[in-house]
């Protein structure tokens, strides 16, 4: 018999239970980051707040500290990466080109990123 499983779960939560895989660039109690994909620079990497906030736009004053934090991991991969510049990029709702509907920082560079 086939059971079919659909998780009501988004991709980064999978991710980040370990349902599928990623390569993990760096992880707390609180923050995972990973390879993107599908990559848009040289090094393409989001940062995601293991809290599922859906979007920046349904972000409260109790996440601040959860938002500041991906920046300071950002900065972080910077430096472990000799990045001497990047891009961050928060995609906000559909209409924002977000696609998935959990926060993610993009940190997109190893070139130089024009968009
Ligand atoms: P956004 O458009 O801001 O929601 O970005 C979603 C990003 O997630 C895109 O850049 C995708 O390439 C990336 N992505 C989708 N699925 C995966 C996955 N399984 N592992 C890593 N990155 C993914």
């Amino acid at each position: 018999m086939h059971v079919l499983y659909m998780s009501s779960q988004n991709i980064f939560e999978r991710i980040i239970a370990r349902e599928i895989p990623a390569i993990i660039e760096y992880e707390d109690d609180e923050v995972i980051a990973i390879k993107d994909i599908a990559p848009k620079a040289p090094i393409h990497i989001l940062i995601i707040p293991k809290k599922n906030i859906p979007s920046i736009a349904d972000a409260t004053l109790e996440d601040q500290n959860i938002l500041g934090k991906l920046l300071m991991v950002a900065q972080k991969i910077g430096k472990e990466k000799n990045l001497e510049g990047y891009k961050l990029l928060f995609n906000v709702g559909e209409k924002g080109g977000q696609v998935i509907p959990h926060v993610h920082l993009h940190l997109l560079g190893g070139g130089k990123i024009d968009f």
